[in-house]
């Protein structure tokens, strides 16, 4: 299969991270028999700097033009006092609008490897496999009008949050769709007991779930949803949310499964999908080789999985990653114990070598 992918590496520890999973793309294009063609492209700040624009045409019409984009992070406290517009996170979230990706997932998964990594004790996390679906192009960030105005000192800010029943049936189907292909359950979190955008979105999803009588939904107000994710993180499954609490609660699943740097995510709906790790750009690690590339790499995983269909190149590269965390190494962020760090090349080159591995060893059992 040809594979057109844009890469977009960033700011920060993004370009570190996704040289990493070009690596592992590169080999299990090369096992599998696919052939690449993958165009770099600037965004965020380091677009910024080239052409003063954190999403030039020439980045949106290589996306536009490839199947797939594998995005690194943006983001830099250099643009910190940038108006909106011109700020590296506007380029992502026009990048997401103008690509139609709607649907953002979210996978977070305690690896058997890693249950002493967890804040929280082993015997709460053993088992955690979360599939956050979160709605991506609504909400608080895209809402008109948005401004601070008045006079020094009397300022006003202004957001907006926005639901149509529409874009609320189109991200709670993505869940159900999901449902059906894991544990049938769907948990649909929001803040109906305050918010009028809340009641809307429980009202259509409980209406939706009447298509999927194989899966069971039920609802939480995000709050609750926070304090029961770090209480019971094993009783939750896939969880639909809106724009805002799927960015916070994931967040939190990061930390609670081990690391932010482990996650990986797909925004997906549109014609060309995204993908990219959970994390930002880190400019207190960028530059140092220590970043954890394998949210990134697992985001290869994801792309593969929902832009190609390829779901044994995807399986390769999840299993070669737990692999590597069962032989010990570990990145600063997953360190316990005076354990010896394992930097962010070494990581990428371990899982490399374990999806050439895995290839030779199934090419041997079918001779
Ligand atoms: P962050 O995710 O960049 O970092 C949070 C903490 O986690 C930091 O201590 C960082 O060192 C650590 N961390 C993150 N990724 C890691 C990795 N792969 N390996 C090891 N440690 C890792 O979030 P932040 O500090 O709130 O934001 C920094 C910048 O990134 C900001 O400009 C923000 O706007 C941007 N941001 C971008 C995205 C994106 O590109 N999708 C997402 C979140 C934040």
């Amino acid at each position: 299969m040809l594979l057109k992918i844009t890469i977009l590496p960033g700011d920060g520890i993004g370009p570190e991270v996704t040289e990493q999973a070009v690596l592992v793309l590169q080999s299990v294009a090369e096992v599998f028999g696919h052939q690449l063609r993958l165009q770099h492209k600037n965004i965020g700040g380091a677009a910024l700097a080239a052409v003063n624009d954190p999403l030039p045409p020439d980045t949106l019409q290589a996306c536009l033009s490839s199947s797939a984009a594998l995005l690194g992070a943006v983001g830099s406290p250099a643009y910190d006092h940038y108006p909106n517009h011109l700020r590296p996170e506007a380029g992502l979230l026009r990048l997401r609008r103008e690509l139609g990706a709607y649907a953002n997932l979210r996978p977070a998964i305690c690896f058997p490897a890693l249950e002493d990594c967890s804040p929280l004790r082993a015997d709460l996390i053993r088992g955690t496999d979360i599939m956050f679906v979160r709605e991506l192009l609504g909400g608080l960030y895209f809402g008109e009008p948005r401004s601070i105005e008045g006079p020094p000192g009397s300022r006003v800010a202004t957001n907006t949050m926005t639901y149509g029943e529409q874009a609320i049936e189109r991200i709670a189907r993505v869940a159900f769709d999901l449902a059906t292909k894991r544990k049938q359950r769907v948990l649909s979190v929001d803040k109906a007991n305050v918010l009028e955008c809340s009641r809307l979105w429980r009202e259509v999803v409980t209406r939706c779930a009447k298509d999927y009588p194989s899966v069971h939904l039920s609802h939480m107000y995000v709050d609750s949803a926070a304090m029961s994710l770090v209480q019971r993180p094993k009783d939750f499954d896939v969880v639909l949310t809106e724009n805002m609490f799927g960015d916070i609660l994931s967040d939190q699943a990061g930390g609670v499964v081990g690391s932010l740097g482990l996650l990986a995510s797909a925004s997906i709906g549109g014609p060309v999908g995204v993908y990219e790790p959970v994390h930002g750009s880190a400019p207190d690690i960028a530059g140092k080789g220590i970043a954890n590339p394998l949210g990134a790499i697992l985001s290869v995983a994801l792309l593969l999985r929902h832009s190609f269909q390829l779901e044994g190149e995807a399986a390769c590269i999840e299993n070669a990653v737990a692999e590597v965390l069962n032989t010990g190494a570990r990145t600063v962020d997953l360190l316990r114990n005076n354990q010896k760090a394992t930097t962010t090349s070494e990581m990428g080159c371990r899982v490399v070598d374990l999806v050439n591995e895995s290839a030779s060893t199934a090419k041997q059992n079918s001779a």
